[in-house]
């Protein structure tokens, strides 16, 4: 199969994006507030976090949408707030793909080369000329179709298609123009789940092709878990943590990132740090657990003050099932079960300890009763603890 790779011709040249210090004021809203992000050459960056974060406003400071109201945007080695958007050499792909109902396939996708023009030196009106040939703009179609599998469906109009189609005609449409960034925003939310998933996977595979810096803005943590070789969690404006995926995961740097990444949401515990017969325990009232030596170690400053324990559902494990974790007092207690989902694999159980409520993802083979009583054992390596007042990780 033809390819179009990025580490050939004259494109070869790709480029990093990074902003620094960038600010968006909307009247008094602060939208993006004061974010530092380098996003390496070829990296798959996905911006995520709730609804009205300004993971929106930020890609469109990128994309020349919208003026940043302090700060720098740098395109490859260039600062580019002052350069138009036609001029960024970006690529956009939105949630809706717009494209124009009257024209084809292959006019879609090829019809913003043929509008693209580069100066000449002749005098008006020749002074400038249309930047690709018809053979250029014919190979660059065909080899996007190509990749993207739409190349039985160059004739059809859009209203002759599915979404997901739809949509990747809007994606080849963005590779058509073999920018340096690519910047998707919300691109997989207007399809059905089962496609989401599925094209997904497809933007993946390209992006290994193609290996051109994207920037991938969604509110869906599995996404964005899915998807991106590093993430920037944003609330309020603010980058919360950027890393990878795994390490969002492993160590959330506070309690937002937390409780957004990963689903069931982590549980969280206001507890009391205690010290006896040497050993750091975390005491939620209801129940007692020790901690690690590691962890204790990190824990040792708060002896005697409140924080908030945290514990993945997926670490709690029921003691009656063979498990990774070996049950002690200090990581066991018994739990009332108050409500069992089975979804296939695992269950979710909702449990609680007197006035304490926990979820739980525990293997199916679990023979807990609604109603009944429940021993669980905590995976004490993998739990979290959070200052209550700064909100950080303790560890
Ligand atoms: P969503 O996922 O809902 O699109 P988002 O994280 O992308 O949210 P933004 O669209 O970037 O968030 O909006 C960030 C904040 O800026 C919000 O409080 C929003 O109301 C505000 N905002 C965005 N655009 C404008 C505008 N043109 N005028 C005024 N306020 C705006």
């Amino acid at each position: 199969m033809e390819t179009l790779t990025r580490d050939e011709g004259e494109n070869a040249c790709m480029a990093g994006v990074i902003l620094r210090n960038l600010t968006k004021v909307f009247n008094k809203v602060v939208a993006v507030n004061n974010v530092n992000l380098e996003i390496r050459d070829s990296e798959f960056m996905v911006l995520v976090g709730p609804s009205g974060c300004g993971k929106t406003t930020a890609l469109r400071m990128i994309a020349g949408l919208e003026e940043a109201t302090s700060g720098e945007i740098i395109i490859g080695d260039r600062v580019v707030n002052d350069v138009s958007p036609k001029d960024r050499d970006i690529a956009m792909v939105f949630q809706n793909y717009a494209l124009y109902p009257h024209m084809n396939v292959y006019d879609n996708m090829s019809f913003g080369l043929r509008l693209k023009r580069v100066p000449t030196n002749l005098p008006w009106p020749f002074n400038t000329r249309r930047a690709f040939s018809e053979e250029e703009i014919d190979r660059r179609v065909n080899e996007a179709a190509e990749m993207l599998g739409l190349k039985h469906l160059l004739q059809r109009k859009p209203k002759e298609l599915s979404g997901g189609q739809r949509q990747r005609v809007a994606l080849g449409r963005a590779i058509v123009r073999e920018p340096k960034v690519f910047l998707m925003d919300e691109p997989l939310s207007n399809l059905d789940a089962k496609l989401r998933v599925q094209t997904r996977a497809e933007l993946i595979k390209l992006h290994r092709r193609l290996g051109i810096t994207t920037v991938y803005v969604t509110h869906d943590q599995v996404e964005a878990m899915t998807m991106g070789d590093r993430i920037a969690v944003m609330n309020n404006g603010v980058i919360q943590q950027c890393d990878t995926p795994l390490n969002l995961y492993n160590h959330p740097a506070n309690l937002f990132v937390a409780g957004f990444i990963g689903s069931p949401a982590m549980n969280f515990v206001p507890a009391t740090i205690v010290e006896r017969n040497g050993e750091l325990l975390v005491d939620a009232g209801s129940f007692q657990v020790t901690l690690p030596p590691e962890q204790a170690q990190k824990a040792r400053s708060y002896v005697g003050k409140r924080c908030i324990w945290g514990i993945r559902p997926e670490d709690i494990y029921d003691k009656n099932l063979p498990g990774l974790v070996q049950p002690t007092p200090g990581n066991t207690i018994t739990v009332d079960v108050d409500v069992v989902e089975p979804l296939g694999s695992d269950m979710e159980m909702y449990l609680k300890s007197n006035d304490i409520s926990l979820i739980a993802m525990v293997d199916s083979a679990s023979t807990a009763k609604v109603g009944g009583k429940l021993e669980i054992v905590f995976d004490m390596a993998k739990s979290h603890l959070f200052d209550p007042e700064t909100e950080q990780a303790i560890y």
